[in-house]
């Protein structure tokens, strides 16, 4: 049994390296001739010798690894004579095996799979860390794994950090692969996720995250499915076992193989019974919702889906966009003023009152003349050296000691004092300087132009009937938030389905 020569079946070496050049060039995959491909078994007459194999392996520049079976990483070249002389010189959902033992993680790593993602991707850092996530949620739908990112790690996230079982960096090897991984019988060193800069540019449906679904796959031990001889292409060793009937259209086989499989490599079902198989059932429902509040409420699988709470008793529930909601009732409650049966009974409307904007106001001309100083209305102040009085209903100050006998403008001596003017209503004398109280925003605050009396609050509407003033009354939520039509109650996690069934708010994981 043997891996298979590149020069009879070149595409399936570079795996998903030829991602991008595929989806140019839809038909071309294996050219070797079906004899060839189809053989599977016995060509060790006809293996070559390890110079002549390790020749024919691409070495990456950056870390010297030897890239074998099109993404995965051997770190030196003993490991390499050693990949030689156990499959090349030998010899789906198939999972790898070293020796006779499969190639997985315990029940302890299984759930604890965590990786670091380098900050060394710059602008494309967020694109990564998201397409990560979401293709190990993937797997994590469909078995007991679990990976975690570890992001206190990614600004020292390369192949020495044992804080996390894995890290993904970039790596320049202009489109020798897309993207590669390792097995989970790897040391910490080689346990790597290198993604190429053409791996960012591949065109649908192909995505990031289907390059990362497949080499996830890898990382719990997931062999290329097209290995299995039921392919009739792109044979790479025997060295696996497998856990469902072949599928050829598993994430874990390459399209260009035969396979009937898009480059979307989505997860089939065989993929999930298969991983299901070696890893036990997934852990379900562990996304919180985001309750109304932003608290954060847990849901429990029910054996189907995530059930996380009852819909209040007589609510109407629906589900818009992800977002659990219940109809609002006919509102009773008064923010301001008092309920009077329809409707919020503010004040009653003063004189020259009126709504803008919903808000109530009442218009003033205090300070026609002279200048509001937030307290009263400043008109005038005597000269130095003149007193300011009052007198028979008039203002007046006393004659200046030299100078103009009455210095203001718009003032005149009268034979003993310099009339000023006459007294207004509610005119005063304070400090040497003439007033006048006034009373216009007595009730509300001054804006510059009217007084402000109050807004309606969020949710109701101001109006005037008969003289007074109201608001309508906020609709009641029996749980939620009022959004000024429905309440509110939560959000279902990302990447999940809410929906409502039998009186109880559920999302599917
Ligand atoms: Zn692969």
């Amino acid at each position: 049994m043997t891996i298979q020569n590149p020069s009879r079946c070149s595409s399936p070496r570079r795996l998903i390296g030829v991602l991008a050049g595929l989806s140019l060039l839809p038909l071309v995959g294996c050219d070797a001739p079906e004899s060839q491909q189809a053989r599977g078994e016995d060509v060790g007459t006809t293996a070559p010798g390890f110079e002549e194999f390790a020749a024919t392996v691409f070495q990456e520049p950056e870390s010297g690894a030897y890239i074998v079976d099109g993404d995965v990483a051997l770190e030196s070249r003993e490991q390499l004579r050693e990949f030689y002389e156990r499959y090349v010189l030998q010899g789906a959902l198939i999972v790898h095996r070293v020796g006779s033992a499969d190639a997985r993680w315990d029940d302890t790593q299984k759930v604890n799979l965590t990786y670091c993602v380098s900050t060394a991707f710059g602008s494309r850092y967020g694109t990564v860390v998201q397409a990560m996530a979401d293709a190990a949620r993937a797997w994590e739908r469909a078995a007991r794994v679990d990976f975690i990112h570890v992001s206190s790690q990614d600004s020292a996230c390369n192949a020495s950090n044992g804080n996390v079982v894995f890290d993904v960096n970039p790596v320049n090897v202009n489109g020798q692969y897309l993207a590669r991984a390792f097995f989970p019988n790897y040391a910490r060193s080689g346990r790597n996720v290198l993604i190429d800069s053409s791996a960012f540019s591949v065109s649908p449906p192909t995505t990031l995250t289907g390059i990362l679904r497949h080499e996830l796959g890898h990382t719990i031990g997931f062999r290329h499915e097209h290995t299995r001889p039921e392919s009739g292409a792109c044979f790479e060793d025997n060295s696996w076992r497998p856990l469902t009937p072949y599928d050829s259209a598993s994430v874990m086989h390459y399209p260009q193989c035969n396979g009937t499989n898009s480059w979307a490599l989505e997860l089939t079902q065989r993929d999930k019974d298969g991983a299901r198989l070696l890893y036990g059932t997934p852990i379900r429902c562990t996304q919180p919702v985001t309750y109304h509040n932003g608290s954060q409420l847990s849901a429990q699988y029910d054996g189907a889906n995530c059930y996380i709470k009852p819909i209040p008793a007589g609510a109407s529930a629906f589900v818009q966009n992800n977002n659990y909601y219940i109809q609002s009732r006919p509102g009773t409650y008064c923010p301001q003023g008092s309920f009077d049966g329809a409707n919020c009974y503010v004040m009653p409307k003063p004189a020259r009152g009126f709504i803008l904007g919903n808000s109530f106001y009442k218009a003033y001309d205090a300070c026609s003349s002279g200048g509001n100083d937030g307290a009263n209305c400043y008109l005038l102040s005597a000269p130095a050296g003149t007193q300011a009085f009052e007198y028979g209903g008039n203002f007046y100050h006393s004659r200046a000691p030299s100078g103009p006998a009455c210095p203001v403008a718009g003032t005149w001596f009268d034979g003993s004092n310099c009339y000023v003017m006459s007294k207004p209503a509610g005119g005063f004398i304070y400090g040497n300087n003439f007033y006048k109280a006034y009373d216009a925003c007595s009730s509300g605050s001054n804006d510059g132009a009217n007084c402000h009396l109050l807004s309606a609050a969020w949710g109701t509407r101001a109006f005037e009937n008969a003289g007074n003033f109201y608001t309508t009354a906020v609709p009641s939520c029996q749980e939620g938030s009022y959004d000024g039509a429905n309440c509110y109650i939560m959000r279902a996690p990302a990447g999940t389905s809410a929906f409502i069934s039998g009186g109880a708010f559920y999302y599917a994981d």
